[in-house]
């Protein structure tokens, strides 16, 4: 049975805590001087660290502060290339808020900028863990946010709720919370309480994102989804009051958990691949193909691909879709394309993905 003191003892636990904060809940404080907001997040931040806790912080507001700094009214939707030029405007004032309000705490935070990119190569990837252990081991708050500025449209994360999970998903023990303007995630009119799986009923219940941020319900759900597969558990709780972060780990109920009742234990290759945007090629798989990758843990065979977007290497990534176009699975590739005979009898025994290096999506 899931209950609060299950979710208390979990971030009681934790060694990471992973907060993602939402442009809505961030940008009313940058009109306002008198905001205590980040000074107050820095103090509940102190505590966590002094209870030996690692903080990570997944910061939207660089667009929303941008928009207000510049002050001009946009009659119609903002284009791509105006939104990153207001990142780029909003971000240092988003870094320089946290800097001066944490230092109040004694605490020094970083910057760090990334794109999805950097998830795409696996060593841009290990680097970046690489760096994030050791501000972390210095006991800096690393200040996240996308790199908007240079993202190209097909680059694009594009929100970051889904930044927030691949960077817990760098910290198999880490838990995200999510932080926005109301107090979890709503079906029907009522709170949920815990979440464990999420399918096409329960992506129906979101509605669609805010003027300023990108994400809404839906990107977080999809996050959600993630953190679920890696067996991960995270939040979705109001940072409207910053305060909230202490509340959960008293127990408050005031939120939406993620908490995952079954899951593979994905090892790094599949979480790596798990948050990965990128791939070379595209497989088309039959039915019986299908049903083998989701039921029985089958690697993917040759005998059952339909067609092969593009040439590959082995070691490349590939995605893996059915006939109807769903996607399946992303994995890497075990041989060339070139070596995956043309008739249906010559695939026999040739495998394209060992399922140790295919992740189901
Ligand atoms: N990176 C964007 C910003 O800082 C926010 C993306 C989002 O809303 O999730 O403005």
């Amino acid at each position: 049975m899931l209950n609060n003191d299950k979710f208390k003892t979990i971030l009681h636990s934790t060694p990471i805590v992973v907060i993602k904060i939402g442009t809505a809940t961030l940008t009313p404080h940058i009109a306002d001087p008198e905001s205590g907001y980040f000074t107050e997040l820095g103090k509940i931040i102190r505590d966590l660290m002094d209870q030996r806790k690692k903080v990570i912080i997944v910061s939207s507001g660089a667009v929303g502060y941008g928009k207000r700094i510049l002050n001009r009214s946009f009659s119609r939707a903002i284009s791509l290339t105006e939104k990153q030029a207001l990142a780029s405007i909003g971000q240092t004032v988003l870094v320089n808020k946290y800097r001066e309000a944490f230092r109040k705490s004694d605490l020094i935070v970083s910057q760090v900028l990334l794109s999805a990119s950097d998830f795409m190569n696996r060593s841009h990837y290990n680097n970046l863990r690489s760096t994030l252990n050791q501000l972390l081991d210095w006991n800096i708050v690393p200040i996240i946010n996308e790199n908007d500025v240079v993202a190209t449209r097909e680059l694009r994360m594009g929100d970051n709720d889904t930044l927030s999970a691949s960077i817990a998903g760098l910290y198999p023990s880490a838990v995200l919370i999510l932080l926005t303007t109301v107090d979890g995630f709503y079906a029907n009119g009522e709170r949920v309480a815990t979440v464990t799986s999420i399918d096409e009923e329960v992506l129906s219940h979101a509605g669609s994102a805010g003027t300023d941020g990108s994400g809404g319900m839906v990107t977080k759900l999809l996050a959600g989804k993630k953190i679920l597969q890696s067996g991960q558990v995270m939040a979705i709780a109001s940072g409207k009051s910053p305060d909230i972060l202490t509340k959960l780990l008293q127990g408050s109920s005031n939120a939406t958990w993620f908490y995952p009742e079954s899951a593979e234990n994905l090892n790094s290759t599949k979480r790596w691949l798990l948050h990965n945007h990128y791939h070379k090629a595209k497989l088309t798989i039959d039915e019986g193909a299908e049903k083998a990758l989701r039921f029985s843990s089958a690697s993917l065979l040759a005998v059952g691909t339909i067609n092969i977007s593009e040439s590959f290497k082995k070691g490349d990534i590939v995605l893996v879709e059915s006939i109807g176009e769903k996607i399946l699975a992303r994995g890497i590739a075990s041989i060339d394309s070139t070596s995956i005979p043309a008739s249906r009898e010559e695939k026999h025994g040739i495998q394209i993905i060992h399922r140790d290096s295919m992740v189901l999506l």
